[in-house]
């Protein structure tokens, strides 16, 4: 396509759309309005300023740069941290009958540049791709022609290091703006501390007036921390207190989703586990029949998280401390979405602190631990002191440990951080074999072009014969018993896989078995190693201060949503009054429950059992019951069916 075309596309394009951001909501979502906190931000991005956002989960980010990406010609560039999350906003974006499309690792070399084409030609309104794709050559390469005329950040926190979810290739964003250096950027998050929003204000220079918050308040949500020493007993509770009610229950290892959905299931709870380790095709199952409420509990690691965007869960249960509130908030905010009420719920026993202080220390092994591991280092290798660097040997942690008399775990540790601090450099090993995925979409294609000779072919046969389901998930796999069956030797296998990865035919994460170790620094005398604060002491304290945060969380007696907001840097001015703090003040004044409850007769004469219930938040309930009881025993209220009226005088 010419130049002069494309500038008629161009102006095509703006001349269609002199549409107002309200007439483009309309038009394209259905919906009348904006929502009240984000009119600023569509009114400030529309105007061209590079902004950052923050606003609650389910607030309605995805609009504040989805409107204004339409309302501009040329392409909006979406920086996204996962697959699933660019797929559903791909999806969801095209079923409004926008042109939209995502880079995924997927497509091969050809698919890539067919899509790169189109975007240059400006036939999508919205590129999603991951941080990584921003130093990838072939991007690279196009970037320049691209028609880009605004950069969105979904997810931003994980710019920071100091957010939960640091990835470094975020801040490989700055990228774009060495090819240009007006381009505007938006970038949205739900939480953010100040640490965190002060890293992403500064790497993506926005400036103070530029940021948008809104408070973390939400009206239909009701925050609880239950002390019990039974959870699990808790947990079966809420579920079967109405089976039609949607929940999730996060737990903190994997293990525990299969257990604890098992013992659900033993109760007749329709309940499945969730975590990242799972089979692609039962992730999607379990994921896909608890959005169709065709069970009702989803127990998960915090794998399922991002991306899940089902209205009507009406409870989200905590069986342990997150490390962080801000991940706590994320996960609980899942409950409500539809703006009905929901339950977030923390489960919390007397040990639970202790153990959670138990593992942070025990993440950050003693310096003396330290200077011992590697002391034993030493000595395992023959080092001498001011000699050893640069040198490499085979290394096999369980060996060395038993050799050495060391524990395992601590050891680990402590070569983490000797790692961080300089001294020693080790290639994983931990007895990962290699993984391949089979492209889906090209195997077929792939194969029909190329004789049965072809040795690459030969080995994409066996493959797909020996691992089952390849297409869909990474599969494990070993050269050895590949090579012994093809009758090659196993350097043979390598190269034949290395070369089908590079026909983008399947991924190949190759796993060395094994192991080295490299000292990358001469042995001190006396073997005192220096370990910077910023890898240690400032890292371990940070931790400590998000889990005193958390724990704060768990011990406030003030208004829960008060507190969450005031952590995030806002000043809610009134208590929600539906928390269980709320609760706790309004509950140590039985005569005030009585005076509501009174209240609400004389409005409604008559009430049924359903919508009295409803009245009462979860922990108020039991207590507006027998206060009903009370009344009723006194003949100032009447039960008659399922109706309570009260007794006309
Ligand atoms: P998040 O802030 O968590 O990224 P989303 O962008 O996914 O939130 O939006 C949450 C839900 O709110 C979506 O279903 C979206 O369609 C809906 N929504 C957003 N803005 C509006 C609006 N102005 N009116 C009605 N619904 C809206
Ligand atoms: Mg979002």
């Amino acid at each position: 396509m010419g130049k002069l075309t494309l500038q008629f596309v161009q102006n095509f394009k703006t001349i269609v759309r002199l549409n107002s951001p309200t007439q483009i909501l309309e038009q394209y979502w259905g919906y009348t309005q904006f929502r009240a906190s984000q009119l600023p931000i569509i009114d400030a991005v529309t105007s061209g300023d590079s902004i950052l956002a923050i606003l609650p989960t389910g607030g309605g980010k995805s609009i504040c740069y989805q409107v204004p990406g339409m309302a501009l010609h040329g392409v909006t560039l979406v920086i996204s941290p996962l697959i699933s999350l660019m797929a559903d906003q791909v999806e969801n974006l095209t079923d409004r009958g926008i042109e939209a499309v995502y880079l995924h690792s997927g497509l091969t070399r050809h698919e890539e540049d067919v899509i790169l084409n189109d975007v240059v030609k400006n036939k999508y309104d919205f590129l999603y791709v991951s941080p990584e794709r921003l130093k990838n050559r072939l991007f690279k390469a196009r970037f320049n022609d691209m028609p880009i005329n605004l950069v969105v950040v979904d997810e931003c926190h994980c710019i920071s290091q100091w957010g939960h979810d640091f990835r470094p290739a975020y801040r490989n964003i700055i990228e774009v703006r060495e090819y240009n250096d007006d381009l505007q950027i938006v970038a949205f998050t739900a939480t953010a501390t100040d640490q965190v929003q002060s890293d992403i204000q500064e790497l993506l220079k926005i400036d103070d007036g530029n940021v948008y918050k809104s408070s973390t308040y939400r009206e239909n949500l009701i925050y609880s921390v239950d002390r019990t020493e039974n959870k699990i007993g808790r947990i079966k509770e809420r579920c079967l207190q109405d089976v039609t009610h949607t929940g999730i229950v996060y737990v903190r290892n994997r293990k525990a989703t299969v257990k604890l959905a098992k013992q659900l299931t033993e109760v007749g709870i329709l309940a499945k586990p969730y975590h990242a380790g799972l089979d692609y095709k039962s992730k999607q199952a379990t994921q896909h029949e608890w959005q169709n409420d065709q069970i009702q509990i989803v127990v998960a690691t915090n794998a399922f998280g991002m991306g899940i965007d089902k209205p009507d869960v009406r409870f989200v249960i905590h069986y342990e401390l997150s490390p962080t509130l801000e991940e706590y908030i994320q996960e609980a905010g899942r409950a409500g979405r539809d703006g009905n009420l929901a339950e977030a719920i923390l489960l919390y026993s007397e040990a639970d602190r202790a153990n959670k202080e138990k593992d942070l220390q025990r993440s950050y092994p003693s310096k003396e631990i330290i200077n011992k591991t590697y002391h034993k280092l030493c000595f395992a290798y023959r080092i001498a002191p001011g000699y050893g660097e640069g040198s490499t040997f085979p290394f096999d942690l369980v060996e060395f440990c038993k050799a050495s008399g060391l524990q395992i775990v601590e050891t680990h540790r402590a070569m983490v951080i000797l790692h961080k601090a300089g001294y020693i450099s080790v290639s994983d090993k931990f007895e990962k074999p290699s993984k391949v995925w089979v492209n889906n979409r090209d195997f077929r294609d792939y194969l029909n072009s190329r004789k049965d000779t072809n040795k690459k072919k030969i080995l994409l046969t066996q493959l797909l014969r020996d691992y089952d389901g390849i297409y869909y998930n990474y599969c494990k796999i070993s050269e050895r018993s590949l090579a012994y069956q093809l009758q090659i030797e196993e350097s043979e296998v390598r190269s034949r896989l290395e070369d089908l990865r590079a026909d983008n035919v399947i991924d190949y994460r190759e796993q060395n078995d094994m192991g080295f170790i490299t000292f990358t620094f001469r042995r001190p005398a006396q073997d005192i190693v220096k370990i910077d604060r910023a890898h240690y002491e400032d890292r371990m304290a940070h931790q400590q201060r998000q889990l005193d945060a958390m724990i704060a969380y768990v011990e406030t007696t003030e208004c829960r949503q008060k507190y969450i907001d005031n952590y995030f840097g806002f000043k809610l001015k009134e208590d929600c009054s539906c928390c269980d703090c709320c609760d706790q003040k309004h509950n140590v004044d039985v005569d005030y429950l009585e005076s509501q409850i009174l209240e609400v007769f004389k409005k409604d004469n008559v009430i049924s059992l359903l919508d009295f219930k409803r009245l009462w938040s979860y922990n108020q309930r039991t207590q507006a019951f027998e206060i009903l009881q009370t009344l009723v025993d006194e003949r100032v209220l009447e039960v008659s069916g399922d109706d309570i009226r009260l007794v006309a005088r």
